[in-house]
């Protein structure tokens, strides 16, 4: 059994199909990247698997549960975390309490529900405030943990995303652009962590611009252009596929 297994996957909107009856498996325990040209459906395909959007065709098997249409949050609570190209965080908020407001609103279905206290949701939150803890530590936060998230860094931003997605203990991370942004130092460090994520037994599937990271990093690396797969292998086959790089030359 694949740990993620896709059929067929496909998007339209309207009349643009942004991706395109792809086929592709997730191994576990692996860190996988997607690349591909601006607009080539990416961010898309992350939103199907993360279950932001239902896909217009295909399937989706996680752990071999057919996940196909399974709405964000409950993809959330099977351990499928994600973070965004766009980093949405509250910017008066402490780095602290973005990561459990974050954490809360991914796993419950409604605003209403992360933010009601009963007894059991009093304990949830001590629980949810020792995990986000843990979790900033893990990214090497800490330091920072009761900073507002608008004096720090766009690095640090960054790692708070990633930290808000960890947070929910899952078995896969998504991670869009984690780079985009930021210094060449600061994506070393950042690769740093994706590995020390990996090591922990997270499967972790990346999308990426920065091809020396990514040729450094990745097990496997799936191609996307104009929402199709083109290649997948090493990062030693992909740097060598002309149809790859006639995709990245070619316009
Ligand atoms: P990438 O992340 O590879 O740059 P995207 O997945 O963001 O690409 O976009 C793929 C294509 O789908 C683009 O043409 C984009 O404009 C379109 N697209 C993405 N999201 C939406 C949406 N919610 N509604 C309409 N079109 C969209
Ligand atoms: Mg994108």
């Amino acid at each position: 059994m694949a740990f993620i297994e896709l059929k067929g996957l496909t998007k339209q909107f309207g009349g643009l199909t942004a991706v395109n009856e792809v086929d592709f498996e997730i191994e576990k325990g692996k860190i996988t990247a997607i690349i591909g040209p601006n607009g080539a459906g990416k961010s898309t395909f992350f939103n199907l698997i993360s279950g932001f959007y239902p896909p217009s065709a295909g399937s989706i098997l996680f752990e071999g549960k057919d996940i196909t249409r399974l709405p964000a949050h409950l993809c959330a609570r099977l351990g499928i975390a994600r973070t965004f190209q766009t980093t949405h965080l509250f910017e008066r908020a402490t780095v602290l309490d973005n990561v459990i407001v974050g954490h809360r609103l991914r796993t419950r279905s409604t605003l209403f529900d992360a933010i009601f206290r009963t007894k059991r949701e009093r304990r949830e939150a001590q629980a949810a405030y020792d995990k986000a803890m843990e979790t900033l530590s893990f990214v090497g936060l800490e330091e920072i943990a009761e900073r507002p998230v608008a004096g720090i860094s766009q690095e640090a931003k960054k790692r708070v995303a990633i930290a808000l997605a960890l947070a929910t203990d899952p078995k896969v991370i998504f991670l869009d652009e984690p780079a985009a942004g930021i210094n060449p130092e600061e994506t070393d460090d950042l690769a740093t962590l994706i590995k020390k994520i990996a090591d922990s037994g997270i499967t972790v599937c990346t999308i990426e611009h920065k091809m020396q990271m990514i040729m450094g990093l990745a097990d496997s690396i799936m191609v996307l252009n104009h929402g199709a797969k083109i290649a997948e292998g090493s990062p030693a086959e992909i740097q060598n596929n002309p149809v790859v790089i006639e995709a990245y030359l070619g316009g």
